[in-house]
C-alpha cells in the first residue's frame, strides 16, 4: 500500500506545559515475550485482547506523524520485539522516515547472534539489551531461560558493529543479582557499554514481589560513588539515567532510579502501545487511541492534530510513591 509522505518537521512542537520536550517515542511492537522474567510475566505472556498488534503501514503512519511533529528517535520494544517476523522491514521503514536520525531496540537479546547484524544493516543505530546477572544459573531463574550465553554473546558481536550505542540494561533485585557489582565492575574495564541498573518499579501485577525484592538504586550509586566513580555530564536528551564512569574503564555504569525525586523532570519519551494508544505516562491512567487514524494516508494531519493536543494532559510526574501504577499491569503490557 502506498504511503505518502507527511507534512515537514515542525521542531519543538512536542513539548508540555511543564517545560519538558519529547524528542523521543518508545514504540511497542508486541505484547509478546518469549521470556517470563519473575518481576514481569512469571507465567509467561498470555494472548489477550481482540485487535492484533500495529502492522508495518500503521507504524510507518505513526512514524511520519511523530517526525511532522519534531520527533527525531524511536525506540523499538515490547514485549520482546525481536519476536516480530517483519522486525527488519520495520527498521528498514522506520529509517527512511525524513527527520528520524535514530532508531534503537530493546531486546531481551536471546536473538542477537543470529540476528543483530540484520538489523543493523536495515538502519538500527543503538541497542540496548537486558541481562539481569552475569551469572548463567541467576539468570536463568530470573528469566525463566537458560540462555545466558546467547546473550553474552549477542553483546559482544553487537559491540564489533558500529552502533551508536550498546547499553545492557539490569533489574536491581534483592537477594537476586544486588551483589553483582564487582563483577559488573570487571565486565566493564574493556567493554565500550554501559550497563543500566533499573530499580524495580512496582506494576499492577507484581506488588508482592515488588515488596520482597526492591531495592533503592541509590544504595548501589553510594557504593559506586566510594569506589571512585564519577558522575557525567548528561546530554541535554540524555533522558533520566544518571552515568557514572571511572578512569581505567572502557565501560560506564548508569543508574534509572524511578522512585527518586526529580526523575520525571527528565522526561522525555513518549509512547505508543503495540496497539495504536498514545500513553503519556508508562504509569498513566488512560490511553489515546490513535489506530483510527492509521488506516490511511489521508488522516495525517488529524492524527498530527490529535498526538499535538494531548501534551497539555501529560502529568508533572508519575505516583508511583502513592502506589498507583495506573494502567500498567506489567512492563510488556505498555512496552518498558
Ligand atoms: N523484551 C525486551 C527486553 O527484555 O528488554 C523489551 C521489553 S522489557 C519490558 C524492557 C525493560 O523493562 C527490560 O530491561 C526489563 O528488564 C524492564 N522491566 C520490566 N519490568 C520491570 C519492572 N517492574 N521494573 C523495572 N524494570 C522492568
Amino acid at each position: 500500500m502506498p504511503i505518502s509522505p507527511g507534512a515537514g518537521p515542525v521542531p519543538g512542537v512536542l513539548a508540555d506545559s511543564h517545560g519538558r520536550r519529547f524528542p523521543y517515542l518508545r514504540l511497542s511492537l508486541t505484547e509478546a515475550c518469549n521470556y517470563r522474567c519473575s518481576y514481569c510475566l512469571p507465567d509467561g505472556y498470555r494472548a489477550t485482547g481482540g485487535a492484533g498488534f500495529l502492522s508495518l503501514e500503521e507504524i510507518v503512519r505513526l512514524v511520519r506523524a511523530f517526525a511532522a511533529l519534531g520527533m527525531t528517535k524511536v525506540r523499538l520494544t515490547g514485549g520482546e520485539p525481536s519476536l516480530r517476523k517483519d522486525l527488519v522491514p520495520i527498521i528498514a521503514a522506520i529509517s527512511a522516515v525524513p527527520g528520524i536520525a535514530r532508531i534503537a531496540l530493546t531486546t531481551n537479546g536471546c536473538l542477537l547472534p543470529a540476528r543483530v547484524r540484520g538489523w543493523r544493516d536495515a538502519g538500527l543505530t543503538a541497542l540496548n539489551v537486558s541481562l539481569d546477572s552475569l551469572d548463567g544459573t541467576r539468570f536463568h531463574a530470573i528469566t525463566g531461560h537458560d540462555r545466558h550465553a546467547e546473550v553474552a554473546e549477542g553483546v559482544d558481536l553487537a559491540l564489533s558493529l558500529g552502533f551508536e550505542a550498546v547499553k545492557i540494561n539490569t533489574v536491581l533485585l534483592r537477594g537476586l543479582n544486588d551483589d553483582e557489582l564487582p563483577a559488573w565492575v570487571d565486565y566493564l574495564r574493556d567493554r565500550r557499554t554501559a550497563v543500566r541498573f533499573i530499580e524495580l518499579m512496582r506494576t499492577g501485577d507484581n506488588r508482592e514481589y515488588f515488596l520482597r525484592h526492591h531495592l533503592r538504586a541509590e544504595t548501589l550509586e553510594q557504593a559506586l560513588i566510594e569506589q571512585g566513580w564519577q558522575l557525567r555530564p548528561r546530554p541535554a536528551d540524555g533522558g533520566p539515567a544518571r552515568e557514572y564512569g571511572r578512569p581505567g574503564h572502557a565501560g560506564r555504569i548508569g543508574i534509572i532510579a524511578p522512585y527518586s525525586r526529580d526523575f520525571c523532570a527528565g522526561c522525555n519519551r513518549l509512547r505508543v502501545t503495540a496497539r495504536g494508544d498514545l500513553r503519556l505516562c508508562l504509569f498513566g491512567e488512560w490511553g489515546i487511541p490513535l489506530r483510527p487514524l492509521l488506516q490511511a494516508d489521508r488522516d495525517h494531519d488529524a492524527l498530527v492534530a490529535r498526538i499535538a493536543g494531548q501534551l497539555g494532559a501529560k502529568a508533572d510526574g508519575h505516583r508511583l510513591h502513592q502506589q498507583q501504577t495506573g494502567l500498567l499491569s506489567h512492563m510488556a503490557a505498555v512496552g518498558g
